[in-house]
């Protein structure tokens, strides 16, 4: 980070100095809340939970290196005393991005921004030095402390931003404002908790309404495939790039395809050039992702040669989604079980198929949470387009989402062993270490809550 006084930090978070003999001291960063993570010159931010009070740990980050503590009591070792120490830290991170001569990228949308963010850091750490959100540390406590690990040096900040609700982007906007905003898609992710898809868009478009104005440099970059998305062009006084694969958007792929690995494949138009690209990452929905961040790049002056580069070149930088990995004896396993929404799952099922052409495919799929009223109806759609791809065998895991799945299959003309219902992910770890033949390809994925990365990884333990 960008060193600050003791004294500077209390001023701007507005708080109480205690224990602290000499103001004058920096912190020189990280800021940690992890104690674990304390090292000479971090500030420790301690937050009180449910099971843990993080202030029980003051003396330890102190002994660590730590300059002092951000809490809300003295705790006998340099301290910053506040009322409340999630706003001290976004008053922090506000006041730390303003002397950062960093362009900010904030991203938001329903499915893809972790794997977007990672695409973009990648194209734009080839250009300048760049500080991107690590995992998926996108809210009003993760985008602070990314924010905050910012140095001098550092040209672009690319932060992803999540909501679960009305005021929660805004905020986090008011935390760092971006100079370029980008919205992915409206999809259902979370659909029971916002109420519908009127109000996730309302939600996600925050974005947009916070950027500058286009003469002061705001960009909004929108996605023409998404009406939700490309309607949002009303809402913002940036200037507006579209992305997609329709004709009209600015940045856009033509002659889509998947390679025999199943990988996706496209040539990439942007207003300043067109070039090739080859991605690495598995799965079609990777070039919408890909047309975002190359939207990005070209708006941060990237050419459409250097882009497609930089996009063929890119790995998957966040774990358990689309992980491929090949057992010795020729199982394949692809670990997509981060997370799923019905988005992510009809693309996961298409690049399984794919990627087993003349081979078996499992498809060992759970539930997708929070989905409201339209649980039933996209879990049984999900079903039936596996019959539909081909897939081999259907494994649902779990309770009554899991019924559903399997329903949604039998319905679409799948009878007997073709699809099979089982309790939870040890059921579905024996039966594939007695049914799994070399060459299988292997699909693992659900939504977090399940956490079927335990089968994936049961998997490639036995290989
Ligand atoms: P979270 O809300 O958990 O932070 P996220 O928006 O960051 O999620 P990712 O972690 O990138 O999204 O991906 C979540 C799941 O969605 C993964 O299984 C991934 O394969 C899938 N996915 C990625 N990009 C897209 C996309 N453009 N459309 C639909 N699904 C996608
Ligand atoms: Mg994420």
């Amino acid at each position: 980070m960008i060193a600050l006084s003791l004294a500077e930090i209390a001023e701007v978070v507005g708080g109480q100095t205690h224990d602290i003999p000499d103001p004058s001291v920096q912190v020189t960063g990280p800021v940690v809340r992890d104690s674990r993570e304390a090292v000479p010159g971090s500030l420790f931010v301690a937050f009180a939970g449910e099971r843990v009070d993080g202030h029980d740990f003051a003396a330890g980050v102190v002994e660590a290196g730590a300059v002092a503590v951000l809490g809300t009591r003295p705790v006998g070792v340099p301290a910053i005393v506040v009322d409340d120490v999630q706003t001290a830290l976004g008053a922090l991170a506000r006041h730390v991005v303003r002397r950062l001569g960093a362009t900010l990228v904030g991203l938001t949308g329903s499915a893809g921004k972790t794997s977007t963010k990672d695409l973009i850091a990648q194209v734009l750490r080839r250009k300048a030095p760049t500080v991107f959100t690590p995992g998926s540390l996108n809210n009003e406590i993760g985008l602070p402390l990314t924010a905050l690990s910012a140095t001098e040096e550092t040209r672009f900040l690319v932060l992803e931003m999540g909501a679960r609700g009305i005021g929660h982007i805004r905020y986090l906007t008011e935390l760092t404002p971006p100079r370029i905003g980008l919205v992915l898609n409206v999809g259902s992710a979370h659909i029971g908790e916002f109420g519908g898809r009127e109000q996730i868009a309302q939600a996600k478009g925050e974005l947009v309404e916070a950027l500058p104005a286009e003469a002061d440099g705001g960009t909004a970059i929108l996605n023409a495939d998404d009406p939700y998305v490309r309607a949002m062009a009303s809402r913002t006084k940036a200037k507006v790039i579209f992305f997609g694969e329709s004709g009209e958007a600015d940045v856009r792929a033509e002659n889509v395809r998947l390679t025999d690995t199943g990988q996706p494949a496209f040539r990439l138009h942007t207003p300043s050039g067109a070039s090739d690209v080859t991605m690495r990452l598995y799965g079609e929905h990777h070039v919408s992702n890909a047309l975002a961040a190359a939207a990005v790049a070209h708006e941060l002056g990237m050419s459409a040669d250097e882009i497609a580069v930089a996009l063929s070149e890119a790995g998957s930088l966040s774990r358990w989604r689309m992980e491929v990995t090949e057992r010795p004896d020729g199982v394949t396993v692809v670990n997509d079980a981060y997370n799923a929404n019905p988005e992510s799952m009809k693309a996961a099922l298409r690049a399984l198929a794919a990627m087993g052409k003349g081979r078996r495919t499992w498809a060992v799929l759970g539930k997708m949470a929070e989905l409201g009223d339209e649980a039933l109806a996209e879990h049984d759609a999900v079903g039936r387009l596996a019959v539909r791809l081909n897939v081999s065998k259907l494994v649902a895991v779990g309770g009554r989402e899991a019924a559903w799945l399997q329903l949604g299959a039998y319905n679409e003309g799948s009878w007997g062993e073709e699809s099979v219902h089982v309790s939870d992910a040890q059921a579905a770890v024996d039966l594939l270490r007695s049914e799994l033949r070399p060459g299988d390809v292997v699909l693992v994925k659900a939504s977090r809550s399940v956490g079927l990365e335990s089968v994936a990884q049961a998997l490639l333990e036995t290989g």
